[in-house]
């Protein structure tokens, strides 16, 4: 209960920042604005949401021979396949990659499964030298702080923040323009994209019918941290698997639809392997690690394997109300927003059940998400098991139990008159938090009432 209480009377403060949530407003704004002139693009969005919803409900279903028909094309193809069981051996096998060659220096384009694993602090920690490459998950490295958000990293920063955190980290000028600024961390990235050794990209999809791992993005960054350095590392969830690079023309628009409004998104590469004989550029070698990390735990949950149908769009993080009032640091998580409440807790343990009560149960990520998954069924399949597993504390439970038996039946409610329930509301005065005051019950329940004045 303690844990419960801090942790929302943490997000009322946060809720209650008025600057915070002019910019995080402005930003989402200003995705929404997008997002529903390209949805118009579409002659039938429902149509093509039904068909990538399709074909990853199969590909979760199947994930083992959808992964091992990509790791056989990927060998065919010259990639090195690694498996991780964990974080921890995921890192290590990176590791042994950078050893291997002797790297010091990584350029890494933005990867979410990179954070899962705190692929940065681990490598920072061991003395190597990682560079985020793509301009938010820029910002935030150089703010020291983590991405807010799964597809826009610093969404939670005003030009002007930018502006003043570059004055002081670079002294670039004061008041500086996004122009100037986006111009000054291009000429720091060229030149750390030719001089790392390992480039460290993500994948948007491994594609298994021709073994290869595809991007999108918007910066180039991402292609930039494959093609000059000498080896490139993919580190990826096993769950981004699809069947066939046909797939590739219905899952491209629909993401980048759905994620910033683009029709599609500007560069969009499928890597098939490191450098062959007959070309001149590219990376020597070319390793895909591939992370469960409880994944395949959730891909054997009746109703949970669904949630391994995300894109990572980051649609449903835009369309809640409760992420736009609390932002993406409140839920402390690599996921935010409504997926990462319903994952979270399946990937790292009930002290992060908590996430699945922060939800209204509008349903509008459900509604949003381009692959059909029920996110707010699945959030309400999570406070059920949370309370079946009895993981709140004994008041929590009892209290609860409580709850459960008097509003079973009118009869019990009204057991107690208005002002003993009121004494007892007296006992937990901060119950909807320090801003609110729960209003006063009412002497006798409505049906007394009515009682009351049919006989008077
Ligand atoms: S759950 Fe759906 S809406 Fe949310 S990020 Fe994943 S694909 Fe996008």
């Amino acid at each position: 209960m303690t844990e419960f209480k801090n942790i929302f009377l943490q997000d009322s403060k946060i809720a209650y920042n008025q600057q915070h949530r002019r910019t995080l407003n402005f930003n989402i704004s200003k995705y929404d604005e997008a997002v529903a002139k390209g949805k118009l693009r579409y002659t039938n969005l429902e149509l093509a949401k039904q068909r990538v919803s399709y074909v990853k409900d199969k590909v979760v279903a199947d994930l083992a021979t959808q992964l091992e028909t990509f790791e056989k094309n990927a060998r065919n193809n010259g990639i090195e396949v690694l498996w991780a069981r964990n974080g921890t051996e995921a890192v290590e096998e990176i590791k042994k990659v950078l050893q291997s060659v002797n790297a010091h220096v990584l350029v890494k384009s933005k990867s979410m499964i990179s954070e899962e694993i705190e692929l940065n602090e681990n490598l920072e920690h061991a003395g190597y030298q990682p560079v985020e490459t793509d301009l938010g998950e820029f910002i935030v490295q150089v703010a020291g702080e983590k991405p807010y958000h799964i597809l826009t990293p610093a969404m939670h920063k005003s030009k002007e923040d930018v502006a003043e955190l570059f004055h002081k980290k670079f002294n670039t000028p004061e008041h500086s323009t996004p122009e100037e600024l986006t111009r000054f961390v291009r000429g720091v990235l060229r030149k750390k994209f030719t001089s790392a050794e390992i480039g460290v990209t993500g994948s948007n999809f491994l594609v298994a019918d021709v073994g290869g791992v595809a991007l999108t993005e918007n910066e180039g960054n991402g292609m930039m941290s494959v093609s000059f350095p000498k080896v490139h590392i993919v580190i990826t969830g096993i769950e981004k698997i699809i069947p066939s690079i046909n797939d590739l023309p219905l899952f491209f628009p629909l993401l980048s639809t759905l994620g910033t409004g683009q029709q599609v998104t500007v560069y969009n590469s499928l890597f098939t392997g490191p450098k062959r004989s007959n070309e001149a550029n590219g990376p020597d070698k070319m390793v895909v690690v591939l992370l469960d990390n409880n994944r395949t735990k959730i891909a054997e949950g009746k109703e949970h394997f669904k949630a391994l149908k995300c894109l990572r769009c980051g649609a449903c993080l835009n369309a809640c109300p409760i992420y736009k009032n609390v932002g993406g640091y409140t839920y402390n998580t690599t996921y935010s927003g409504p997926v990462g409440s319903v994952i979270t807790p399946l990937m790292k343990g009930f002290k992060f059940d908590h996430l699945s009560f922060a939800c209204t149960i509008c349903g509008a990520c459900t509604q949003v998400c381009p692959v059909k998954i029920p996110l707010h069924d699945l959030l309400l399949l999570n406070r059920k098991a949370s309370v079946d597993q009895k993981h709140g504390s004994l008041g929590w439970n009892m209290g609860m139990k409580a709850y459960q038996w008097a509003f079973k039946k009118r009869k019990n409610l009204d057991i107690v008159n208005g002002s003993l329930k009121n004494g007892l509301l007296k006992l937990q005065p901060d119950i909807l938090g320090n801003r609110k005051k729960f209003p006063r019950v009412a002497q006798n329940s409505f049906s007394k009432q009515w009682i009351i004045n049919k006989m008077s």
